[in-house]
C-alpha cells in the first residue's frame, strides 16, 4: 500500500502562484519559499482589514490514542471536499514540530489522499518559523543571564528566573541543565532547562498577535523573572522586545501552501495544546476568512484539551465566533476507550464501540455548551465493520447529532462530500450562538472549576495552599481577567492518562499555576505535563534518511 510519503511524492504539484491566484491572493503579495511555499506579505494582510468574513468550522475530535485520529487528515479532507461542492473553502492548520516527527507520532501533514504539500519541506524545515521562534525565544535567555553578568541592574533574583531555553526537538538530557559553568568569565552557574520551541511562550504569543505592533507589545509583556525585592521583571525591561520581534518579522507572515487537491491552505505557527492553546495563527485564521466563504481549521488533542483552549482563549481573543464543529472519532479508537487492546483491534466488536462512544458523545455535548452545531466525522479504517460504524450512527441520531462516515484517506475530496454538504447546511441555517464557557471577570478559580466541571465531568479541583495563593497574586497584580489555559494529559478527561472512556467525579490536582503574561493566560498545570519530551526508545528518526536520488524516506 501507498505511504503516506508515496502518495505526496506523486503529486504533481501547482505553482504556488497559482494557488494563491485561486484564493484571490495576487502575485504582487506573494514572497515565494522556492515554488511551492510562500508567505503572505503583511501589507496585503493590512488592506484585507474590514472585509466581509466567511464561516469559521473547527475540526476537533476524541481523546486522542496514541496514532492519532485523523484531525488534520478531516481538516483538509473537508477543505478539498468544500471546495469540490462548490464552496471557496481554505484550510488553517499548524505548523509540525521536529519533536514529534522524529519521535512517536510523525509530521502532521494530514495523511492517505487528505494531504498538504510538499510533505517533507512542511514537516522538516518549512519557511524557518519555528527556528525563527527559537530564536527569540533564545536571545531573551542569553539576555537574562548577560543582564546579571554585567552588574544586574534590575536585581533578578537568579534563583527565581523563569523563562527557560528552548530547542524544536525532543532532548530529556536538556530538560534539567546547570548553565554558566567554567568560571569567573562565564557568568553566575544557575539551573536552567530547555523546553520544546512549540511549548515556548514566545509560539503562544506569536500565534494570538494581531499584527506586528500586537507582536512587539505581547513579548515586552513575559515576565522572565523576580526581582530580590519580588518585582516582576519583563522582556521590556530586559529591552529585548524590540530585537525578539526584528527576529520574528518575517516569520509573522502566513505561509501559503497547498493541498493534494489544490485547495489552497494556511500552515502558520504550532503551540502545543497543554501549556498553550493549541491552534494556528490568529494572522493566518483572520486572513483565511477574510479570503473564503468557509475556513476549517484544526484544534490539538482532544475536544477537552485543544477545542476548549480554541473557543475560550483564541476565539475570545481575536473576536472569532465558529459556525460549526466537527468531531473526529474513529472506531479503532472507540474501541480502545471501551477496553479493547491494542492487539485486538482488527477484531469486529460492537460492544465495545458502544462503551467507548461515551467519550464521544460526552465531546459532542461538550461543544454545544458553546453554541456549537456539531457533526460527527467518523474517519474510515480499513478493518471498520458495517455493524460497528451502524452503532456509532445509532448512538450519534438519540443524540440527535448526524455522524458522517469519511473516506477521504482512501478517497480524497469524494470521501468527504456527505460530510462537506452537512457542515455547508449547518452554516446556511445559521444555528450557531457562540459563547465562551466563562465570562473575563470571573476568579482564576472559578474559571479552572467551570472548565474541570463543564468539560472535564470532575466533581472539583484540589488547589494546594500555595497555589491558590500564586492565583491571589496574579489577580492582585491585575491579571484577573484572563482565560485559563489547563495543562493536563491529553488521553483522559481526567488528569489520569489510563482512566479512558468517560470518567466522572474525578477530581482535578492542580499542581502549578504560571502566568503567561504576554500570551494572556494564566497556565494551570494538573498532574504530569511535559514541556520537553523524550524521544521513544525507537524513535522514527532511525527510519529516515534519504535514498539515492537525495529524497528524503521515512516519513510519515
Ligand atoms: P491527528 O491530527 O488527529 O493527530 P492525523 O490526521 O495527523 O491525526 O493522522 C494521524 C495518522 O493517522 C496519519 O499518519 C494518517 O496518515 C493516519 N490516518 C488518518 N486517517 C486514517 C485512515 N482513515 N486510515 C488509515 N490511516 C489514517
Ligand atoms: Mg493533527
Amino acid at each position: 500500500m501507498a505511504t503516506d510519503l508515496d502518495i505526496a511524492r506523486a503529486a504533481k504539484l501547482l505553482p504556488i502562484q497559482e494557488i494563491a491566484s485561486r484564493a484571490g491572493i495576487p502575485a504582487e503579495a506573494l514572497e515565494p519559499y522556492g515554488r511551492y511555499k510562500a508567505k503572505i506579505g503583511l501589507d496585503f494582510l493590512r488592506a484585507q482589514e474590514g472585509n466581509r468574513q466567511g464561516a469559521l468550522v473547527l475540526v476537533t475530535g476524541i481523546n486522542p490514542t496514541a496514532a492519532g485520529e485523523g484531525k488534520t487528515t478531516t481538516t483538509v479532507g473537508l477543505g478539498d471536499a468544500l471546495n469540490r461542492i462548490g464552496t471557496r473553502a481554505m484550510i488553517a492548520l499548524r505548523e509540525p514540530s521536529l519533536g514529534p516527527c522524529f519521535g512517536v507520532k510523525g509530521g502532521a501533514t494530514g495523511g492517505g489522499y487528505a494531504q498538504v504539500l510538499p510533505m517533507e519541506e512542511i514537516n522538516l524545515h518549512f519557511t524557518g518559523d519555528f527556528h525563527a521562534i527559537t530564536a527569540a525565544n533564545n536571545l531573551l535567555a542569553a539576555m537574562i543571564d548577560n543582564h546579571i553578568y554585567w552588574g544586574n541592574e534590575l536585581g533578578i533574583d537568579a534563583r527565581r528566573i523563569s523563562w527557560r531555553r528552548a530547542i524544536d526537538m525532543n532532548d530529556r538530557a536538556l530538560r534539567s541543565i546547570n548553565a554558566a559553568l567554567g568560571g569567573v568569565p562565564n557568568g553566575f552557574p544557575r539551573e536552567d532547562g530547555f523546553d520544546i520551541s512549540v511549548a515556548s511562550e514566545v509560539m503562544a504569543v506569536f500565534c494570538l498577535s494581531k499584527d506586528l505592533a500586537d507582536l512587539q507589545d505581547r513579548l515586552g509583556r513575559i515576565i522572565v523573572a523576580q526581582s530580590r525585592d519580588g518585582r516582576s521583571i519583563t522582556a521590556r525591561d530586559l529591552k529585548a522586545d524590540g530585537a525578539m520581534a526584528a527576529l520574528l518579522r518575517d516569520a509573522l507572515s502566513p505561509n501559503l501552501v497547498q493541498t493534494l487537491e489544490g485547495s489552497p491552505a494556511l500552515v502558520h505557527g504550532g503551540p502545543f495544546a497543554n501549556i498553550a492553546h493549541g491552534c494556528n495563527s490568529v494572522m493566518a485564521t483572520r486572513l483565511a476568512l477574510q479570503l473564503a466563504d468557509v475556513v476549517v481549521t484544526e484544534a490539538g488533542f482532544g475536544a477537552d484539551l485543544g477545542a476548549e483552549k480554541f473557543l475560550d482563549i483564541k476565539c475570545r481573543s481575536a473576536g472569532l465566533a465558529p459556525s460549526a464543529c466537527v468531531v473526529v472519532a474513529t472506531v479503532r479508537a472507540l474501541k480502545l476507550h471501551g477496553g479493547v487492546a491494542k492487539s485486538a483491534l482488527g477484531t469486529e466488536d460492537v460492544a465495545a464501540v458502544t462503551r467507548g462512544i461515551a467519550n464521544l458523545a460526552r465531546h459532542v455535548q461538550n461543544m454545544q455548551k458553546f453554541g456549537l452545531p456539531v457533526v460527527v466525522a467518523l474517519n474510515k479504517f480499513t478493518t471498520d465493520t458495517d455493524a460497528e460504524v451502524a452503532a456509532v450512527r445509532a448512538a450519534m441520531a438519540k443524540l440527535g447529532t448526524e455522524a458522517i462516515l469519511c473516506t477521504h484517506w482512501a478517497d480524497g475530496a469524494a470521501g468527504a462530500e456527505e460530510l462537506a454538504h452537512a457542515v455547508k447546511r449547518i452554516i446556511a441555517e445559521g444555528r450557531a450562538k457562540f459563547e465562551p464557557l466563562y465570562n473575563d471577570h470571573l476568579s482564576l478559580t472559578g474559571k479552572i472549576e467551570t472548565v474541570a466541571r463543564e468539560i472535564y465531568h470532575a466533581a472539583g479541583v484540589s488547589i494546594p495552599p500555595p497555589v491558590a495563593a500564586k492565583l491571589k497574586k496574579f489577580e492582585e497584580a491585575g491579571f484577573g481577567h484572563v482565560p485559563v489555559c489547563i495543562a493536563k494529559t491529553q488521553y483522559s478527561f481526567s488528569a489520569d492518562p489510563t482512566l479512558m472512556g468517560a470518567p466522572e467525579g474525578h477530581i482535578l490536582p492542580l499542581r502549578e499555576v504560571r502566568l503567561s503574561a504576554g500570551a494572556g493566560f494564566v497556565v494551570a498545570i494538573a498532574g504530569d505535563v511535559m514541556t520537553m519530551p523524550g524521544l521513544p526508545r525507537r524513535p522514527a528518526a532511525e527510519a529516515i534518511g534519504l535514498d539515492a536520488a537525495g529524497r528524503i524516506e521515512g516519513l510519515f
